[in-house]
């Protein structure tokens, strides 16, 4: 009995590879249903512009005009001159 451990443990690890790969199909098929883009408009105005608060990372976001001249981020609200 002890001579077919080897072949037993072989099939458990065939068995559950062909699990996790039926698995994995089934997974793939779902995130292949047709997803409908979402387009939003923008806020008249707003400019995109770099952002270097620490919320933000330097990263560039949307920023709306203010009534002196400067610009504030819509992401972190921080305001910055307009040739940021
Ligand atoms: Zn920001």
């Amino acid at each position: 009995m002890s001579d077919l451990y080897p072949y037993l443990g072989a099939l458990l690890v065939l068995g559950t590879m062909a699990a996790t790969w039926a698995a994995r199909l089934g997974h793939a098929s779902r995130h292949q249903a047709p997803t409908a883009t979402v387009f939003t408009a923008h806020e008249p105005g707003t400019r995109w512009l770099a952002c270097h608060a620490t919320r933000c990372a330097h990263m560039t976001t949307r920023h709306r005009p203010t009534a002196d001249g400067a610009w504030t981020c819509t992401g972190c609200g921080t305001t910055t001159g307009g040739e940021a």
